[in-house]
């Protein structure tokens, strides 16, 4: 991990990148690199045994042009307000990306939930929720999962607004569970967009994603369950690492058997059907078609991207690679499918899923997944029509050109007020 890359200077960096192919107002585009709100708070909360414990947490809105705020939260030791705001801005250029009448937001609160328990971690997300109540709702922003929550901790924020609120609002948060108003296809949703946007390059580069192999970084959710539908497609997944470390089999492993072996041991790390251990670097510069980053931000800097072997790399984690070994990876001919579309089917089956909870009618899995694929196919040809006709370095720039056009043409359109 690099950790002197500030990733809002990652994202305001890509902004300017894509705004020197668009015709736009300059202020226009610093208007679309500062957040509009940023929340900062202290979170004081019992712990079992009576004691107070303090937490930092965050809420970014960062852009509102196209819809309400949207973006998930984040439980981690690392969550800062730099991280927050860059996240937050993703999710602007995201839901602009797969074209949902979104904005963008993110929140996060700094803490380590593997040292809490439930009960504590209940308190803890309820506390944030009540800080949160006046910004968020259906209309205005709406929370959703990211790295360690889930389910529970959106059904947690959902009964604390609600109950505070005196009302029933499914569609204050997205990505809770069924039920809860939760839709079918969320979970997978992340790792379908990987699947899909890994086998939509494919064909663009006229080849066969079946003979492919593919190593994938950080087996969580993103992760594994894209390494799972691109196995599906008939590729070989060689190696998986997480944060205790990587596994390789050179003729495959078997993607659910690894996820078994991770959910009952904690890590892939001693999953019998590999070959051998790696390390997370070895992981990240292995000879294979498709490489995943599927970890945090930040896993491959410029001097990594020397070394980096594959031909296709998917980004599902947010922020993966540095602006740098962007460059590199561009001058070294390496297609990178960016994470604003790559792993939008998150945000896309959240927006299914608010959809549901207004319309109080459930879809069928199927029509969820059949609505995603259009979605992310449609917005996968609008970034390679912009890569071609307007001839930008790589496909990230061009999907931020695309992306940022629709905001502005939603700024233009509502005109600024006051
Ligand atoms: P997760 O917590 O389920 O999984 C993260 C995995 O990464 C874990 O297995 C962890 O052990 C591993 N990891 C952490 N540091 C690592 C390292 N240095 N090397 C190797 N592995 C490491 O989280 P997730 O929900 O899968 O999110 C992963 C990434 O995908 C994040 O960047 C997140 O913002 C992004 N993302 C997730 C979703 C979603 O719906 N889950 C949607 C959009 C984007």
């Amino acid at each position: 991990m690099v950790d002197e890359v500030n990733p809002f200077e990652s994202l305001q960096e890509q902004i300017d990148d894509a705004a020197e192919y668009l015709d736009a107002d300059e202020g226009m585009i610093d208007r679309l690199k500062q957040p509009e709100r940023v929340l900062e708070t202290t979170l004081s909360v019992e712990m079992d045994d009576g004691s107070i414990e303090t937490f930092r947490a965050y809420r970014s809105e960062f852009n509102g042009d196209r819809g309400p705020y949207k973006g998930g939260i984040r439980y981690h030791p690392g969550v800062n307000r730099a991280e927050v705001k860059a996240l937050s801005g993703w999710m602007v250029y995201k839901c602009a990306a797969v074209d949902i009448p979104y904005g963008g937001g993110k929140g996060g609160i700094e803490i380590d939930p593997s040292e809490y328990s439930e009960s504590e971690l209940e308190r803890i997300t309820r506390t944030f929720a009540t800080e949160l109540r006046p910004l968020i709702g259906e209309d205005k922003d709406i929370p959703a999962p990211d790295v360690n929550t889930g389910q529970r901790e959106m059904d947690w924020i959902k009964d604390t607004y609600e109950t505070l609120e005196d009302t029933t609002e499914p569609g204050v948060v997205t990505g809770k569970s069924l039920d809860n108003g939760g839709s079918k296809g969320r979970v997978e949703a992340t790792g379908r967009s990987v699947s899909i946007t890994a086998r939509e390059a494919f064909e663009y580069l006229d080849r066969d994603i079946s003979e492919a192999t593919v190593a994938v970084q950080g087996y969580g959710n993103a992760g594994s369950i894209g390494a799972r539908l691109i196995e599906d497609q008939g590729a070989d997944v060689v190696a998986v690492s997480d944060s205790s470390g990587a596994v390789y089999d050179p003729d495959g492993l078997d993607a659910r058997a690894v996820k078994e072996h991770k959910s009952e041991t904690g890590s892939v790390v001693g999953y019998e059907g590999a070959s051998r251990q790696l390390t997370n670097e070895e992981l990240l510069t292995l000879d294979v078609d498709i490489l995943v980053p599927a970890a945090l931000e930040n896993a491959i800097d410029a001097d990594l991207a020397e070394d980096v072997s594959a031909d296709v790399i998917v980004e599902a984690a947010n922020g993966p690679l540095t602006p740098d070994a962007d460059d590199v990876l561009a001058d070294r001919d390496v297609y990178v499918v960016p994470d604003i579309l790559a792993n939008a089917g998150g945000v896309t089956v959240s927006y299914f899923e608010w959809v549901q909870n207004r319309q109080r009618f459930a879809w069928t899995e199927q029509r969820v997944n059949e609505e995603l694929e259009r979605l992310v196919t449609d917005a996968f040809d609008a970034m390679t029509t912009a890569y071609e006709e307007r001839g930008t370095p790589n496909f990230r720039t061009a999907m931020y050109t695309v992306s940022i056009q629709r905001v502005l043409d939603a700024a233009e359109k509502s005109g600024l007020f006051p």
